[in-house]
């Protein structure tokens, strides 16, 4: 448990939280400030600061605790669809600092938007970013 990090109190039970699913590994939770019905966060028990940091078992745990989360909106808050979101580092909003998916229930009529507008790039600048990362 990391000192002064909002979701180890959460796992610790030092914070109330509306958990909804939990297992040895991870804890679901929903989002204090949710951008649609049912927005949760899925965060593992173990504390790292982002992607960059997880243990892989840790992320493996977290993702199929989001799939098991996805499937229960689905049944139960009969969502038409579902993002799973991460955040890494506040360049990408980042605001907790203990690793987490947003597990986010989409509705056919909700009124989110992409915020981002896509742009066509050319087979030269595809290729060479892809050059940058590939390969060991
Ligand atoms: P991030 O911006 O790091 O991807 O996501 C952090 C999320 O945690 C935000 O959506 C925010 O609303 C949520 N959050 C922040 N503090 C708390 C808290 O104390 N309890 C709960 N349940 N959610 C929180
Ligand atoms: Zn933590």
């Amino acid at each position: 448990m990391a000192e002064d990090c909002i979701f180890c109190k959460i796992a610790a039970g030092e914070v109330p939280s509306e958990t909804v699913q939990e297992d040895e590994h991870t804890l679901a939770f929903m989002d204090l400030n949710p951008w649609t019905r049912g927005h949760a966060l899925v965060i593992p028990r173990n504390h790292s600061r982002n992607l960059y940091e997880v243990a892989e078992d840790d992320l493996r745990h977290a993702a199929a605790a989001s799939k098991r989360l996805a499937l229960r909106m689905r049944e139960r808050l009969d969502c038409d669809g579902v993002n799973v979101l991460n955040a890494c580092e506040p360049a990408a909003w980042q605001t907790v600092f203990h690793f987490h998916l947003h597990v986010i229930p989409r509705y056919d009529d909700d009124p989110l938007q992409l915020p981002i507008r896509p742009r066509q790039a050319g087979p030269d600048e595809l290729a060479r970013v892809a050059d940058q990362l590939r390969g060991g």
